[in-house]
């Protein structure tokens, strides 16, 4: 079964190891280092259709330095990901999707935490032309858009923040809502045309604050808004670093229970997390979850969560 996975930090992973070959660290290839979680050939064998791309700037490095990292991840979308293996297609337009043939695999660039273009809107707009497709505004900080979720004051969007929600909003583009606080949370849901979780679960079943409450699931629901399930165990068990295919599947109840069957899809982080679900340590592991989910729901339903949700959801949004 074809899948579409809406977050992976491969390139932060390419662009330390190519950072670090002066100290001796070998640079990975995303064909098939093993490192890589989400490499080409694990796409293959995962039947992974579109996998997306995160931009991701580390907490630590100086803010004056953080768009260059930024076009460095980049580069290596283009360079390494996209050119150096064929069948690779860039996503720029969601329609692309539907033009992908047998043998194609779909990458879509995306941005999570506003740190990288800080309040530079010129930045931005590079980044829309880009093809960057989703935005975070947060990662788990403070920045000058909106707080994320481990912000103690909790605060919610700026008055720059506002504004690139409505950027997003004019160039079509996913404003996501994994990693914001509370507050930044409910101001996106005012804004934003098109919310979107692109790696939480639920916190009714894992009470941690990368997760969404019942009454932010709904509120999404009710929006046309849709969320992705994500495979790192501390947000699937409360306090624990391990994790089932089971375990996963009680969010997926879930959400389904809140009436998210038609709502739901598959955010692995993979490449960002440090503890694996059984028997999904990876993405050429999909079909084990695929296998498990079919003797729980029917073969539509579970077509929906890997793929099909997606594409119908994109539709209703009318972001092409
Ligand atoms: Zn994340």
């Amino acid at each position: 079964m074809k899948i579409i996975d809406t977050h992976c930090d491969a390139l932060l992973k390419l662009q330390q190891s190519h950072r670090g070959k002066h100290v001796g660290i070998d640079p990975l290839s995303f064909y098939d280092a093993h490192q890589i979680d989400t490499n080409f050939k694990r796409l293959v064998a995962g039947k992974v259709k579109v996998q997306f791309f995160a931009i991701f700037i580390e907490h630590d490095i100086p803010s004056a330095e953080k768009w260059q990292h930024a076009l460095e991840q980049i580069d290596f979308f283009y360079t390494e990901v996209i050119e150096k293996n064929q069948g690779m297609k860039q996503i720029k337009a969601w329609n692309d999707i539907w033009e992908l043939k047998d043998g194609e695999i779909g990458a879509v660039l995306t941005l999570e935490g506003a740190e990288a273009f800080g309040n530079d809107l010129m930045k931005l707009r590079q980044l829309y032309r880009l093809g960057v497709k989703s935005i975070g505004l947060t990662w788990n900080y403070a920045n000058l858009c909106a707080d994320g979720v481990v912000e103690e004051r909790g605060a919610g969007l700026t008055l720059l923040g506002k504004e690139v929600v409505q950027l997003n909003n004019q160039h079509k583009v996913l404003t996501d809502v994994s990693h914001a606080s509370e507050k930044t949370f409910w101001d996106i849901m005012e804004l934003a045309d098109y919310p979107f979780a692109s790696h939480s679960n639920a916190r009714a079943i894992c009470d941690h604050p990368r997760n969404l409450k019942d009454d932010q699931i709904l509120s999404m629901f009710k929006r046309n808004g849709f969320i992705h399930l994500v495979f790192n165990p501390p947000f699937i068990n409360e306090g624990s670093t391990t994790a089932t295919i089971g375990d996963l599947i009680k969010h997926i109840d879930h959400f389904c229970s809140l009436g998210g069957a038609k709502k739901i899809g598959f955010g692995s982080d993979f490449d960002g997390i440090s503890y694996y679900v059984e028997g999904l340590e990876n993405a050429a592991k999909y079909e084990n979850l695929i296998n498990e989910l079919l003797k729980y729901y029917s073969e539509d339903d579970v077509r929906g969560f890997a793929y099909q949700n997606f594409l119908n959801n994109i539709i209703q949004y009318g972001c092409m």
